[in-house]
């Protein structure tokens, strides 16, 4: 039986949630991966920062193209697995240690269920070496919590939402409950209270028309830099859940190519006030040519890095230029 939403299941939760292949065995005090990546900032440098992707409480929100329930708990974190994880990880990595410490527990952060109010003291004196320090949260749970928090860092907090699309038919159907409104409001409250925003767009949102998906990617990375994102990262959506693979036989989801995603980012270049970046995590997944796939995708790499647009890559077999 999957977890219990703080709401109750609505029949599109219901529906979402039946099509879910079974979830994996969590173990709460154990993070379930870890990512060093070089990232761009907004003032032009490049800094190193580690991501820990932490297991706890399943997110309460039923989003259609959601996967992230896999590394989630269907009850409340226990009180200290977080810190355990978190403290696990960082002993075992060797110094200097990166600028900035991500911490994405595939859930909100700011949601008690997931993240226990009595773990944030132990988690900001672990957070304490970095300079910027990025969670996740839904913009339904961002409040004066999120301001406490950043109060007990030494770093900078930022905070990543999921803005996904603004599409309104789309967004309407993704079932995130995300008001633009609400999201306006969290953007200017985070800007007042010096905390940054790190947004994420998808790149081929099911309902968007497959011919105005990297329009529609494009618009969305504009509304998050229009409202002070300090990042945008696009996200091509993966099947895999149940409920994308519905909706493609439905014809309401086509999967993005790789294709797709270069032109999303050569678009999004003309963008300098936020750095926009596409996620090439699993990009190998993408459809596309085996002869010149390496070089699109180290291409892709290298524009993340430097912000500038890049000439394509050209390729003899696909005819790509
Ligand atoms: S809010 Fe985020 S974690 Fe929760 S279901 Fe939606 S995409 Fe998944
Ligand atoms: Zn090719």
């Amino acid at each position: 039986m999957p977890a219990t939403t703080a709401r109750g299941q609505s029949a599109d939760d219901r529906r979402i949630r039946a099509l879910r292949p079974p979830k994996p065995y969590v173990d709460p005090f154990v993070a379930h991966g870890t990512a060093i990546d070089e990232e761009r900032r907004p003032n032009g440098g490049v800094e190193r920062a580690l991501t820990i992707f932490l297991a706890g409480a399943e997110c309460p929100f039923t989003c259609s193209f959601c996967d992230l329930w896999k590394w989630t708990t269907n009850e409340p974190t226990p009180v200290g697995a977080l810190p355990t994880q978190v403290e696990r990880v960082l002993t075992s990595l060797s110094q200097p240690l990166p600028a900035r410490l991500k911490l994405y527990n595939a859930s909100n952060f700011f949601d008690r269920r997931a993240v226990p109010l009595e773990d944030l003291p132990r988690i900001a004196s672990l957070a304490a070496p970095f300079t910027g320090v990025t969670v996740e949260s839904h913009v339904s749970t961002i409040g004066p919590s999120a301001v406490a928090f950043a109060q007990q860092l030494p770093g900078k907090l930022e905070v990543a939402v999921g803005l996904e699309t603004v599409h309104p038919h789309a967004a309407a159907k993704l079932n995130k409950r995300l008001d633009l409104a609400r999201f306006d409001g969290v953007a200017r409250f985070l800007m007042e209270n010096d905390i940054d925003l790190r947004v994420f767009v998808l790149l081929g949102a099911p309902y968007v028309p497959v011919a105005e998906s990297v329009a529609w990617t494009v618009r969305s990375v504009e509304y998050a830099v229009e409202r002070g994102a300090a990042v945008v990262c696009i996200i091509p959506v993966r099947g895999g859940n149940g409920e994308m693979e519905r909706l493609q036989s439905l014809g309401k989801f086509t999967p993005p190519t790789l294709s797709h995603l270069e032109d999303a980012l050569d678009e999004c270049a003309r963008f300098t006030d936020s750095v926009v970046t596409v996620d090439l995590w699993d990009v190998e997944r993408l459809p596309a040519c085996a002869s010149c796939r390496a070089a699109r995708i180290a291409r892709l790499g290298r524009m993340n890095l430097s912000g500038r647009a890049a000439p394509r890559v050209s390729c003899e077999v696909c005819g790509t230029s």
